[in-house]
């Protein structure tokens, strides 16, 4: 089991259900927690909890369905002097289900998009950089099997965009789609707020386009973070045999003995990232 203790973990939607349960048990693998929801009081009695059993722990707030507050509170929390480790990106929003599909209204696709598309990658966007350079992170996105349902047709797009995101399974069709539905987005938006929110989708494009195309075209993460797209590798060069990577792999995809570099099968591999974590010789690395 990869050792937690002392890693400083961000949840969103933490008030309440799977959100709370998921920052009580990584509270208990010794993690200290930043426990976001729409209003700081919504976790206070959390936050109370956590701290009387030693936990180190803030409460931050933002409105997932405003962008402009999902930047402020990555600046509080960038504030706070403390290297986030792991993202789970929980929280999330579920329109009204609707058997008449075709007067389905704009906003439960901007809500939806908003708050399960948006905000969740403007998130993995801040934090993964500093994540990388650490040599360090997981995030979590959560998503779910709603992603075929017509009723909830906003709720649905927004879900599938997100997996496809993290799956990798984009095509190079879909950058152009986004363009066009992020500069009609911005045109037709009535207020400022769905003006603005297409503008980090549309400065990424701009400034990592690069990585966007290594991820649909070559099927590659180049930040070496997004799980479909990566392989552990043991570089047999820096890897010492001190066998530590096998004794813990929980599924035996490593193989090798004492003072011989060792060797990951990849067809067992569950890509956990345990192994990475216990090697003391930079011997592993994700390609
Ligand atoms: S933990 Fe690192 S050095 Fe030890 S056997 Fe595994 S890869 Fe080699
Ligand atoms: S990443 Fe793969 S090889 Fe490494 S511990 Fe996890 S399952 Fe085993």
């Amino acid at each position: 089991m990869l050792d937690l203790k002392g890693r400083w973990v961000l949840v969103t939607g933490a008030a309440r259900g799977i959100g709370r349960l998921a920052a009580l048990k990584m509270a208990e693998q010794g993690c200290n927690l930043i426990l976001h929801s729409r209003d700081i009081s919504h976790t206070a009695s959390l936050e109370e909890e956590l701290k009387a059993k030693g936990i180190d722990c803030h409460s931050v707030a933002a409105d997932l369905n405003d962008i402009s507050s999902v930047l402020k509170m990555l600046e509080k929390i960038d504030a706070l002097g403390v290297d986030v480790d792991i993202v789970l990106n929980n929280a999330g929003f579920q329109i009204a289900y609707r058997t008449d599909y075709y007067n389905t209204p704009a906003d439960d696709y901007e809500v939806s998009f908003n708050v399960n598309t948006i905000a969740p990658a403007m998130i993995c966007y801040h934090f993964l950089p500093k994540m990388v350079e650490r040599g360090f992170g997981r995030i979590v996105n959560t998503t779910s099997g709603i992603d075929k349902e017509p009723e909830q047709a906003g709720y649905s797009a927004a879900k599938a965009a997100l997996d496809k995101i993290t799956k990798g399974q984009g095509e190079m069709e879909d950058l152009e789609k986004i363009d066009e539905l992020a500069k009609h987005m911005q045109k037709s938006s009535l207020c400022a707020l769905g003006q603005t929110a297409p503008n980090p989708i549309l400065s990424t494009m701009k400034f990592f386009k690069d990585e966007y195309v290594a991820h649909i075209q070559d099927k590659t993460c180049p930040a070496g973070v997004c799980k479909s797209l990566i392989r552990y590798e043991i570089i047999a060069d820096k890897c010492k045999g001190c066998t530590l990577c096998a004794r813990n792999c929980p599924v035996k995809a490593i193989t090798g003995t004492v003072k011989q570099p060792h060797v990951i099968d990849s067809t067992k591999c569950i890509k956990c990232g345990v192994c990475m974590s216990n090697c003391k010789f930079g011997a592993i690395i994700t390609k």
